[in-house]
């Protein structure tokens, strides 16, 4: 497997807080936390090339230079399993606007379907994260990419919590020009498309269904 353009976060805090989460027992409200609080950490090593400018500070003694970030930011939570790792990534990059797009990848005819998209008007000049916490197959993921960049968007990552052998191939074959950020690299899909060892369905046990 390459895992050109893939980075995986082995940080202890970040690896502990995925353990607990795995575990069958966690329940919807602390999956929820702890997926949050993996999105926030993660925002800063996602983030890291981004362009900043300059921007003049007048702290109570003198005045400055500090260096703000250079494009506004889009965050954009694929439904429904991305929303349960948005607002931790909002709570860092609290100015961003919060895009939201569903899509799936047609079973028979193997092409993309949006069925909701709602994308703020001047997305292409901003910097962009798509999130699903799972990269399962890569098919919703690599549509959804398609779908923000036929918006002109070309500061673009996806992010994700566990990601299969499977998706990432897959992601990187329709899009080699995305970087993939996650926190595990698990061992396989299954027949019926879960990720193992994975963590179950994440929506439901985000949403508690
Ligand atoms: N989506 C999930 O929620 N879990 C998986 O294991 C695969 C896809």
């Amino acid at each position: 497997m390459s895992l050109e353009n893939v980075f995986v976060f082995d940080h202890p805090v970040i690896q502990t807080k995925l353990a607990e989460l795995r575990e069958k027992t966690t329940d919807h409200r602390k999956f929820r936390a702890l997926l949050n609080e993996i999105g926030s950490l993660m925002v800063y090593e996602v983030t890291r090339d981004w362009p900043t400018m300059p921007k003049q500070v007048t702290t109570p003694l003198e005045v400055m230079t500090g260096h703000v970030l250079a494009r506004k930011v889009t965050l954009i939570p694929i439904l429904r399993a991305g929303l349960g790792m948005s607002d931790g990534m909002l709570r860092m990059l609290p100015d961003a606007r919060l895009g939201h797009l569903g899509v799936y990848r047609d079973e028979k005819t193997l092409q993309p379907v949006t069925y909701f998209k709602r994308l703020p008007p001047d997305i292409a000049q901003t910097e962009v994260l798509l999130i699903d916490p799972m990269l399962a197959t890569g098919g919703s993921g690599a549509a959804a990419v398609s779908v923000v960049k036929e918006a002109g968007v070309k500061n673009l990552k996806f992010v994700c919590l566990v990601a299969a052998p499977e998706g990432i191939a897959a992601m990187q074959k329709a899009h080699p020009d995305v970087s993939i950020y996650c926190a595990a690299v698990d061992r396989e899909l299954s027949d019926k498309g879960y990720i193992l060892p994975g963590l179950g369905d994440a929506g439901d046990r985000i949403f508690g269904t």
